[in-house]
């Protein structure tokens, strides 16, 4: 078949229209249907005067979520990938060394951009499920005095694991590194202090913990960044990235054409970061660690282990073995087929192994919760397996019982 000779299709098209699923995956998380309608609203031109005042309040919830004064803090015009490329393209400059923590998929992709860049990553490993180990990165720089920056993952979305951001960032401050710091999973699910812990480069997405559309990745740098990016004497690589050219448009003034902002996707994370404002941070993290426990207790009546040690998991992403003598896959597909619930798979070297339970943002809710252990009953029954009904919920109401009360489900407002 020649490139040309594309199957005739016979079928006709028509609309899609997805079905309605229950997102308990690594994301895309559920949108609040005032964040749906906002991406309904009439399209301006990304000039127009009405639109660049959205934009600067876009700015101030963003700083709200990341908790930092940062005057360089905006939404790039793609998924968190483009926020992580962001990072490293305009920090890295041929030659220089990185040194990069992997504990889990997303530190691995950090190494495919230091090398992109020209640099030359240090790598720190640690065993997928653990968080980063500081003496191991201590010993590193100690190695390699002439590294300059150093990269990690605050919540490896692959393992369910969170590390010790602040405790990171302060050992690169001691050493005068420069931090890029991933936060797509950790930004309002658990806190992220940029400014108290003192991150430089950091980047999120969209639809995580901040439960909006996908494609736009929220970043925040520090002026030492600015500094360092605006010292180098080599242009950076990439045109579309280039922190210098897109101030032009998303800076403080003169601001003129650098591509064409997505703005109904902007109208998009302007609502879901007013919903997080209008929520509170800390009320937010409270009620992912609410939900994570309900879960958790009851996702253990089903003999299911956690991959992570307690003490350092997240409660946005639950990683559990699977359960010994089911088809894994089997269980997935049989939960989207006859619940319209999704959940994820293990990545790597953890696929086949564990299932990932995302209660991210506005998935993290006792509906989904309680339909979610009711689903995993029914379905471990139909394969076979011994169950007992109403275990699974029972242990979750009562963990519900035993945490504070005043955290309501964030509430399903007027659209
Ligand atoms: C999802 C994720 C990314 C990538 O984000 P995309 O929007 O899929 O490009 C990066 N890092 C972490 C930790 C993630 O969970």
């Amino acid at each position: 078949m020649t490139p040309h000779s594309a199957p005739v299709r016979t079928k006709k098209i028509g609309s899609f229209y997805p079905p309605q699923r229950t997102l308990m995956g690594p994301g895309p998380s559920e949108i609040h249907p005032r964040v749906l309608s906002a991406m309904f609203r009439p399209t301006i031109g990304y000039l127009d005067p009405v639109f660049v005042q959205m934009m600067e309040e876009l700015k101030d919830l963003m700083r709200y979520a990341f908790q930092t004064r940062n005057s360089v803090t905006f939404p790039v015009s793609g998924p968190g990938s483009v926020g992580m490329e962001m990072c490293f393209v305009n920090m890295v400059t041929p030659g220089d060394k990185v040194i990069v923590c992997r504990n889990g998929v997303f530190g691995g992709r950090m190494i495919e951009n230091v090398e992109r860049c020209g640099g030359i990553a240090v790598v720190v490993e640690d065993t997928w499920g653990t968080p980063v180990d500081l003496n191991k990165v201590e010993d590193a720089i100690k190695a390699n005095p002439d590294a300059r920056v150093l990269a990690f993952v605050h919540a490896e979305t692959s393992t369910g694991v969170a590390s010790d951001a602040q405790a990171l960032a302060a050992l690169a401050r001691k050493h005068d590194l420069l931090t890029i710091v991933d936060t797509v999973t950790s930004l309002a699910g658990i806190p992220v202090k940029v400014d108290e812990w003192g991150l430089d480069a950091v980047y999120s997405a969209s639809q995580k913990c901040l439960s909006c559309t996908p494609g736009l990745a929220p970043i925040t740098f520090s002026d030492r960044v600015i500094e360092k990016v605006r010292a180098r004497k080599e242009r950076v690589h990439s045109w579309f990235m280039d922190l210098n050219l897109l101030l032009g448009y998303w800076g403080e003034t003169n601001r003129t054409y650098h591509h064409t902002a997505p703005t109904n996707a902007l109208y998009a994370l302007h609502e879901s970061l007013l919903l997080l404002q209008e929520e509170g941070l800390e009320n937010a993290f409270t009620r992912h660690e609410r939900n994570h426990a309900a879960l958790r207790a009851g996702l253990e009546t089903f003999g299911l282990d956690f991959l992570v040690e307690e003490k350092y998991r997240l409660p946005q992403m639950n990683a559990v073995y699977v359960r010994a003598g089911v088809d894994e896959k089997e269980v997935r597909h049989r939960l989207l087929h006859d619940y319209n619930l999704e959940i994820g798979a293990g990545l790597g070297a953890l696929a086949g192994k564990i299932w990932r339970f995302g209660l991210m943002g506005y998935s993290c809710k006792m509906e989904n919760v309680m339909l979610c252990l009711c689903a995993l009953e029914t379905v471990f029954a139909d394969m076979g397996q011994e169950v007992d009904f109403g275990k699974a919920e029972s242990a979750a109401y009562h963990a519900y019982a035993r945490t504070p009360s005043q955290v309501r489900p964030m509430r399903v407002a007027h659209a």
